[in-house]
């Protein structure tokens, strides 16, 4: 198979690559000549796990190459991908299709012979049969159908996430196009991997619906460890003891600062809007938008409250600031509202991350960068854990507490006991949904 793959963002690059892995002839194509330049000198602009080493073999078999030329690409190909960005729009909450539409006309006037255009973007309800309309209207003789193959790959694993996925859902409307879809994933049909085939509405859907599921999992045992604070639970044994029913499953139940990231912030948004549209309000989410981001100002009170009242003049280390390990990515990380309102309160802050700095160092002003954690703890008045990055996972607690000017540590990842915290030395402590101290 000819694949085209429009826009190399953390989707459309993943997506690519994989797709060549499997053997077939993909060209990834971007409008960010930065991009597409670092690409072909073999660089990879993002940062995956795994993702260069798949890349560079892929390159070296001929069946993978990137170029700014989205013509030259489309032509010929048996399938185009539509993986462009569709953040929240400016304003009113709704999904920005501005790029996914543009990146349509542009394909349908490339279009050369029988061709399925497929949306891999986030979309609402809709997008695939207006995207039918662009390319009608922008070429009226072309030969083509549409659709629509959400993504559902996770950031920090994402090469694993699309060679083995839990399924691959497909939306289309004619045999013709479900046979080109059949071949490209072919080889995960022969692996036994299920893919939903469904009409373009329900593909879209389910995408949102999945989404929205999952931020609300994570809200919901985020505000039962608002609650555990209050009674005295301890919400990391709340947390296994309700994942061990089957019917609820153990993943995303874990407490935390509050869902950030480039996905559920904006999904749930859209989700909300599209319900409001449709006068069928989507009231859970819209419940969970609200709650989630009360979780995430409620860390700020706490950090105040471990600081003694007031931030002013403390020197605070921050260990992670992107939304989560494994990526570069902090888009909507709790790491924007927190890090800035320390700043904003006097604090003198020091950030740790071991790949966040290239992003952060533009949204995260006023702070200063140091590559060590143990260097950001000494001197300090206080150590916040706010990404679980695995160089975060097994600190030398005492080393760390014996250096600073107050051993105080605000853990909103649950990482370490609070029965170590204390043997380490720490003074004061708190977490997500247990006991602190201090
Ligand atoms: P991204 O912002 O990282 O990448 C988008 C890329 O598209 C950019 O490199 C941009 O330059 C390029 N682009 C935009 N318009 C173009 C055009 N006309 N021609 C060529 N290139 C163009 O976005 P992303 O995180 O990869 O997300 C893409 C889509 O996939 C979104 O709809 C998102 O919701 C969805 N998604 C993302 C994830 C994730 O974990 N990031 C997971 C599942 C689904």
């Amino acid at each position: 198979m000819k694949i085209a793959m429009v826009g190399t963002g953390y989707v459309g690059l993943v997506s690519g690559v994989c797709f060549s892995d499997f053997g077939h002839e993909v060209v990834c194509i971007d409008k960010d000549p930065r991009k597409i330049e670092m690409l072909m000198r073999g660089e990879v602009p993002i940062y995956e796990p795994g993702l260069e080493t798949v890349m560079a073999r892929n390159v070296a078999a001929g069946r993978l190459s990137f170029t700014g030329d989205l013509a030259g690409a489309v032509a010929g190909a048996d399938a185009v991908f539509i993986a462009v960005g569709t953040p929240t729009r400016r304003g009113d909450g709704h999904a920005d299709l501005s790029y996914v539409m543009a990146a349509a006309e542009e394909i349908a006037k490339a279009l050369t012979g029988y061709c399925v255009i497929v949306t891999k973007s986030t979309v609402p309800v809709g997008t695939n049969r207006q995207v039918a309309e662009v390319v009608s209207k922008a070429n009226p003789a072309a030969e083509f159908d549409v659709a629509s193959n959400p993504e559902f790959l996770r950031e920090g694993a994402a090469i694993d996430d699309f060679m083995r996925p839990d399924r691959v859902v497909v939306g289309v409307e004619s045999d013709r196009a479900r046979a080109v879809m059949s071949d490209i994933y072919r080889p995960l049909f022969l692996r036994e991997f299920p893919i939903v085939y469904t009409d373009l509405e329900s593909a879209e859907m389910i995408k949102y619906a999945a989404n929205a599921f999952l931020a609300t999992k994570i809200t919901f045992i985020n505000e039962m460890a608002m609650l555990c604070e209050r009674v005295g639970a301890d919400i990391k044994a709340v947390s296994k003891g309700m994942g061990l029913d089957g019917r609820i499953g153990n993943k995303f139940l874990h407490a935390g600062p509050g869902y950030g990231g480039s996905c559920f912030p904006k999904d749930t948004n859209a989700l909300a809007r599209i319900g409001q549209d449709h006068a069928s309000p989507c009231a859970i989410t819209e419940t969970v938008i609200e709650v989630n981001d009360r979780v995430k100002r409620r860390m700020i009170d706490k950090l105040v409250d471990l600081c003694g009242g007031s931030v002013n003049g403390k020197t605070v280390a921050v260990l992670g600031v992107t939304f989560k390990p494994n990526t570069d990515d902090m888009r909507e990380a709790p790491a924007l509202t927190i890090v800035p309102a320390l700043v904003g309160g006097g604090a003198k802050v020091r950030v740790v991350d071991p790949q966040g700095r290239r992003e952060g160092e533009h949204l995260l002003p006023g702070v200063d960068w140091v590559e060590d954690p143990y260097a950001a703890a000494r001197e300090a008045d206080a150590l916040v854990i706010l990404t679980e990055w695995n160089e975060f996972r097994a600190l030398d607690l005492g080393q760390m507490a014996r250096s600073m000017a107050t051993p105080r540590l605000a853990d909103l990842r649950n990482i370490y006991p609070p029965e170590d915290v204390r043997a380490a030395g720490f003074e004061a402590y708190v977490a997500v949904g247990r006991r602190g101290f201090g």
